[in-house]
């Protein structure tokens, strides 16, 4: 079989990564790789699968949750389709709320969008839906516009404008496209969540078990198919929702009711408890959700969102299993005013990859910091996979990896004095570094601790990653802080937050990152629950459900600074922990941590 490779020569590393992946595509295997940035991932990956696919009928579903891994992966396979002339048919579509082109729905929530598109498909007042057809059968524009871009690779911007020009929902125009599709590019969702997939696979006649699933980026799976399976009723929204239904007196009743129960759960409630299913039991519960979906419809019909649909849609989730799940209530204060959740938390995300795994012909998990590989084998659900670290193919001289074993951000170590003394030592690494710095932090709130110290400390322009920060407002920054790369600038960013993941300031535009604390996640309820699933498991609780995620996280930051094969850099772990064997060990084999009481010396030596 030939590679259809889009470039002119294949690098060793690829090499390695193109025979792994035959092997597991000819051996009907999974194969997890970790496989560093700049190992060209999205070149090797699809000039085998490609082929391969063609010759025995089978479709590539290439995941990820990225729009820069589509836009990529897009470019790819454009290359490899003038480069070997193949017919190559691709699709490249994302959330069908991200393609709505329906005035007014980009501000709703990603259930309210579901609904809500449901209700126009069905009263068939979506005039881009009702444009599709013309007495049953595809409308004359339909046809027009899929033969028009059938030869094309089109990107989903470039589908979406051409969908919208002919007045057609670009959703739909994307699953017509994608039955005839070699390869499609989308979400994590459009084949691991139940109910999407299924309406996915019907519309488009494809199937798991005649696929080859590329999963991008896959060290994000795990949390999203969590999240995914998590729903969360608040007193707020219940709230919301009675006043909704203030002209529908049953259905008014029956969420008052709802809300006394929460009212009583959560009584004499300090902080948060686990609760147990039966304790948030309703009487008449199906008939509850009958009436309250139809009002949920007939609020919809009039606004565009309902919180009755909301409650309807938890009320739903909550009758799930208790296995790989916490139920937990507790009580969140924000501006000074006290709300009560009760949650419905997925712990186990291989409820949702198991069956998609074991169907599928090949699952090619792939991601720059799919560290450790058996932990993402196991808690995915995989069966005997092959697991592949490959090294970093930038050169070792260019990066320099420090350990500062002088402070700790532990919860009992914390104090002035220590907050002082992460501040001189941040402060003295970003001052001495020529040129651009980010500094990761495990929380705002401790960066805000720190920072108090570090900014009478510090020589450059400092910029801050707020909370909640909107996607121009985070380019306007990054833009800023590029311009400051001959002077020198400082961002402090929060681990696992907006800048850890997804941004690329190759060449001089990043020259250090310093990744301050271990970022663990809070130790609440959901962590500890975490925990002890994975502890009764696979006897590895605190690994897979605190010390593991928090390393990846570490790591994932690490990575923002050598982006290219010339970037050159410093990578800073300051916290004592990161010497213990427990966290150690997880730095991938290639890192060559240095750890060093006198960093000021090697990094005035690495820049020489
Ligand atoms: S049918 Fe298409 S255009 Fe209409 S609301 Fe749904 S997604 Fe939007």
């Amino acid at each position: 079989m030939n590679i259809l490779f889009p470039h002119e020569n294949i690098r060793k590393i690829q090499d390695e990564f193109i025979n792994d992946i035959l092997l597991a595509l000819k051996e009907k295997k999974h194969l997890l790789a970790h496989a560093p940035t700049g190992l060209g991932k999205s070149a090797a990956v699809l000039s085998t699968t490609i082929p391969y696919a063609l010759e025995n009928n089978l479709t590539i579903f290439f995941l990820t949750s990225r729009h820069t891994q589509h836009k990529i992966a897009i470019e790819t396979l454009k290359k490899i389709k003038e480069l070997h002339n193949t017919d190559l048919k691709v699709v490249d579509l994302i959330g069908k709320q991200h393609m709505c082109i329906y005035p007014g729905t980009e501000t709703l929530t990603p259930q309210q969008f579901t609904e809500y598109c449901k209700e126009v498909v069905e009263n068939n007042s979506c005039q881009y839906y009702t444009n599709l057809k013309f007495n049953n059968k595809l409308s004359f524009e339909t046809k027009n516009l899929l033969n028009k871009t059938k030869k094309e690779i089109l990107d989903v911007d470039e589908l979406i404008s051409s969908s919208k020009s002919c007045s057609l929902c670009p959703y739909e125009i994307s699953i017509l496209k994608a039955k005839e599709a070699n390869v499609i590019i989308m979400d994590y969702y459009h084949i691991f969540s139940p109910a999407i997939a299924s309406a996915f696979l019907n519309k488009t006649d494809k199937t798991i078990q005649e696929s080859i699933i590329i999963v991008d980026e896959a060290h994000n799976l795990p949390q999203r198919m969590r999240d995914h399976l998590s729903v969360r009723l608040t007193s707020t929204t219940i709230e919301r929702a009675i006043t909704e239904a203030q002209p529908y007196e049953q259905a008014k009743k029956y969420l008052e009711e709802i809300k006394e129960k929460l009212d009583n759960l959560s009584s004499n409630l300090q902080e948060e408890r686990l609760v147990k299913k039966s304790e948030f039991h309703i009487e008449e519960y199906g008939d509850v959700i009958l009436e309250l979906e139809k009002i949920a419809d007939i609020v919809r019909e009039i606004k565009k969102r309902s919180y009755i649909g909301t409650v309807v849609q938890f009320l739903q989730a909550w009758q799930g299993q208790d296995e790989g799940f916490a139920r937990i209530i507790a009580k969140n204060k924000f501006n000074d005013r006290i709300t009560t959740s009760l949650s419905y938390k997925c712990l186990d995300p291989s409820l949702l990859s198991t069956e998609v795994i074991d169907s599928a012909h090949s699952v090619i998990c792939m991601s720059g910091t799919l560290t450790p590989l058996e932990m993402y084998s196991e808690i995915l659900g995989f069966k005997n996979p092959i697991l592949k670290s490959y090294s970093n193919p930038f050169p070792q001289e260019n990066r320099l990896n420090l350990l500062i074993p002088k402070t700790s951000t532990k919860f009992t170590k914390r104090s002035m004095g220590m907050y002082q003394d992460i501040a001189r030592e941040i402060s003295s690494i970003s001052n001495l570094v020529p040129g651009n710095c980010i500094i990761f932090f495990p929380s705002y709130q401790l960066r805000d601790a720190i920072d108090v110290y570090f900014k009478s400390l510090c020589k450059k322009t400092t910029y801050y990653e707020q909370k909640g920060i909107s996607k121009q407002e985070k380019e306007t920054l990054l833009d800023n802080f590029k311009k400051d790369k001959e002077m020198g600038a400082v961002l402090l960013a929060v681990a696992g937050g907006n800048f850890s993941e997804g941004i690329d300031l190759p060449g001089d535009l990043l020259k250090s990152v310093i990744v301050v604390g271990l970022p663990l996640s809070r130790p609440d309820l959901e962590t500890t629950e975490l925990i002890n699933y994975y502890d009764q498991k696979y006897s590895k609780g605190w690994d897979y459900g605190y010390i593991f995620p928090a390393m990846q996280k570490t790591i994932q930051a690490a990575g923002r600074c050598i982006r290219s094969e010339s970037d050159k850099g410093v990578i800073v772990f300051l916290d004592e922990r990161y010497s213990h064997e427990n966290y150690y060990k997880c730095f991938p084999k290639d890192f060559n941590v240095h750890t060093t009481m006198l960093p000021l010396k090697r990094i005035e030596e690495f820049f020489k």
